[in-house]
Formats: C-alpha cells, structure tokens, sequence
C-alpha cells in the first residue's frame, strides 16, 4: 500500500512512524512533512489547504491512501478534492468536519442526536453576550465559532476578561462551566461503524499545575487508571454512535477520526467538543500503544468495511508524551535555533523513548526550531511512572535555547495509580 500523510505536526509524524512499521506500507509519503517525517517518509513540498494540489500530488504518488493530518485542510475540502481523484482518504468531507469548524454546528448536531453536552448559547451582539455571561455565571466559559487551533477558548472567573474576548470573536459560544477530570476519545469511523481507540489525557495549559494560556496542548499519557473500564463502552454507546448515526442521517456522514473531548462531570460524562481529525499531543501516546497495524483500519475507515476488521489490539504499555516548545509559545514562538540531542535519544533511549517533530526543519547538517511547538518526547514503559520517567530523561537530552515543556505531565496519574 503506497500511503501519502498530509500534515507537518509530531501527530503526523506519529502516524508516519506507525505507518513505516506496518508490514503493508511499501511506500510511506509526508507532505509537507519536517525534518522528523523526512526520517520514514519521503517528504514533497504542497499547500496542506490546497486541495486540487494535494489530490494531483496522490495521484502522481499513485497512493493507494491519503491520511489528512490537521482540521484546516479538512475544513477546506482537501478529503473531498482527493476522494473526487478516486483515492481512498482517511478524513471527513469539509461538511462533516464542520463538527470541528463549527462550534454552534456541533451543538446542533449533538441536539439532534442527543448527546450529552453543555447547555449554551451562540451569541453575536453584545446584548447576547451579557444575558449568556449573566445567566451560566462564574467561571465564564467563551468559545470562538470558528477555528482557533485550540486556543479561541476562554474560561476565566474574570467577567471583563470573558466579555472582552466574546467581544472579539464575532460569533460566540458562552456556555456552563464543566468540572471534573477531561478524557480525550478517538473513534475510527467509517460514517456507519464506530471503532474507538484507547482514551487519553492532554494537558492543554502552558505551564505546570494547569496555569498559564491554553495551548495546542503540553503533553498526554494513555491509559487513564483512574477511569472506568466501562468508559469507553458508554462513550460509545451515548456520544460516538448516536454522533455518526446523526451525520449520517443529516446526509452529511462523517467518516475518519471523531475525537471526542469529554468531561467526566458529577453528573455523568459531557462532551466539551468534537474535532474531526487526531488530537496533537494525545494520537502519540494512543498510537505508541495500538499494536494493531494501522494502515489497514485506516483505509478501511476511507472505504467502507470497517465492521469486518478484527478488534484492535492494544499493548498493556503506558505512554507519555511532553511537548517541547519554543521560548514565547503559545505568542508569536522564536524560530531557528538549533536543536541537540536528538541522536542521543535515537541511540541512548530508543526504543522505549524517541522524539516526534513537529515544527522542526532540516538547515544544513543541524536541525532547528521552526514553530510553536516543537517536538514531542514520548515514552512506554510497564506503567506511567516508567514512561513518564523514561520521557524525561530523554527530554533533559534534548537542548533548545530557551524552550519550554511542562514538568509534571502524568505526574498525578502516576503518583495514583
Ligand atoms: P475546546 O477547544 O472546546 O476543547 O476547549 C479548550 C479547553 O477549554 C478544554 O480542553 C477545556 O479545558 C476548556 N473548556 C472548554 N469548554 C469547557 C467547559 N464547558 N467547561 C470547562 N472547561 C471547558
């Protein structure tokens, strides 16, 4: 199977890796890729978001799948414009991905198919605003309609605060504050039968103890001892099925990867969103543990058929996964400093820890940062404190001038466990 990946993220080069050790893969293509892609993948230069350039690069490539990493591509059609080409591709059409692109859409959809979440309003003048902020009370929660790489999303205690960036986004979702741990869920589907993955946790604030901005997201660790084994069945059973079965019935079926972002409140698990395509840091660990080879789910997923697969197969390995990013991160990040260590880890860790690039590129012999995130550690071991032990000692390898990374991901689950 000739498989392309379209993407530049530590996600994709997750995918690649898995992708690259699947006997089934004969030739494994990145684009646009970084400098860790170019490690298992042939890398080729393309506009992600360019569909008519990504669908003419598959067929030259005569890949037999194209795998579309990030939401912005799939917002803009690029599964679309590749399924057109006659390939099989793994991710949804711009419609159906208007579960991530649109937050109010998302809403309706879990209406429809009654699907727990928080109450809210879509609010777009000031009056609006002030009656949603007003009637949920502290701690406000604002979330832009449209794309914002995870970080349109405000919960803050400070009303000013909420009010200003509801201001600033146009339209807005205001909704009721969730509490209780989150659990990110992905769902292989293809648009009729749902096949979830192993649950994960993000860390989504920059700094140590959940403070700071929210970001793209710090870290993750899989599996989640403190959950309940039946999670994933009623996940299943009340958000993942009845989400697919109403896309479909809608006439816009969803096919590739429904993450789920879950809180598992006093009251019962709730949905805080959706997104349409694997969640960056969480596919590393969830991926670090599927022993299933991927490739053939994942076209599965593009064609139809998925209910004939065998159950996955899943390591008992914990994974753990901290991201390193550049000084300033998740503001405008400081590009272009060199990186060091990464053959260290490649000899002295592998293969219980290795490096996923995400904004990395090749300059000359080194290579160097080049965006906000800029690699994630990931690590198995028995258990999370091996992994997490494991994931940073082969951070402290690593140099970059003035990066950052949390120090505590999976501390608390592991501590507990
Ligand atoms: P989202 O982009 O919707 O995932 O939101 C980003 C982050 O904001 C989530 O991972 C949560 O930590 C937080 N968040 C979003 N919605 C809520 C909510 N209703 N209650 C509490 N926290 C939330």
């Amino acid at each position: 199977m000739k498989v392309l990946v379209i993407g530049t993220g530590a996600r994709e080069h997750a995918l690649c890796r898995s992708l690259s050790l699947d006997p089934d893969v004969t030739a494994l293509h990145c684009a646009p890729g970084n400098a860790g892609t170019a490690e298992v993948a042939e890398s080729h230069s393309v506009d992600a978001l360019d569909g008519a350039a990504v669908a003419a690069l598959a067929t030259r490539l005569e890949a037999d799948l194209v795998v579309v990493g990030p939401e912005a591509p799939l917002v803009a059609g690029v599964a679309d414009a590749v399924r057109e080409a006659g390939i099989p591709v793994f991710g949804p059409s711009a419609e159906a991905a208007r579960l991530e692109g649109s937050k109010a859409f998302a809403k309706e959809v879990m209406a429809g198919a009654g699907v727990p979440t928080a109450r809210s309003y879509v609010c777009t003048t000031a009056e609006e605003i002030d009656e949603a902020l007003d009637a949920f009370g502290a701690p406000y929660v604002v979330k832009d309609d449209g794309l914002a790489a995870g970080k349109g999303v405000v919960v803050t205690a400070d009303l000013a605060q909420a009010r200003e960036h509801a201001l600033a986004c146009g339209r807005v979702v205001i909704e009721e504050f969730l509490d209780g741990p989150e659990v990110s869920l992905f769902a292989i589907t293809d648009g009729v039968t749902v096949v979830p993955l192993q649950p994960a946790q993000d860390f989504k604030r920059a700094l140590d103890g959940d403070e700071g901005p929210n970001t793209g997201g710090m870290g993750a660790y899989s599996p989640l001892p403190w959950a309940d084994p039946k999670l994933v069945d009623e996940v299943l059973e009340s958000v993942l099925q009845p989400t697919v079965d109403e896309m479909r019935r809608r006439g816009t079926p969803f096919s590739g990867l429904l993450y789920a972002g879950l809180a598992i409140t006093s009251r019962g698990v709730r949905v805080i969103e959706f997104n349409a395509r694997f969640g960056d840091p969480e596919t590393q660990v969830v991926l670090a543990r599927l022993k299933t080879p991927l490739a053939g789910v994942l076209l599965a997923a593009a064609t139809g058929g998925l209910g004939d697969l065998e159950p996955l197969r899943w390591s008992g390995d914990a994974a753990v996964t901290v991201v390193v990013a550049s000084h300033n991160y998740p503001g405008t990040p400081r590009t272009g400093d060199p990186i060091t260590g990464l053959d260290e880890v490649a000899t002295v860790d592998a293969p219980h820890a290795y490096v996923l690039h995400a904004g990395t590129k090749r300059a000359g012999d080194h290579v160097v940062s080049a965006g906000g995130r800029v690699l994630s550690v990931t690590a198995t071991g028995k258990d999370l404190t091996q992994a997490r032990d494991r994931a940073y000692t082969a951070v402290a390898r690593i140099g970059l001038d003035g990066s950052q990374h949390r120090s505590d991901i999976a501390a608390k689950a592991a501590a507990e466990a």
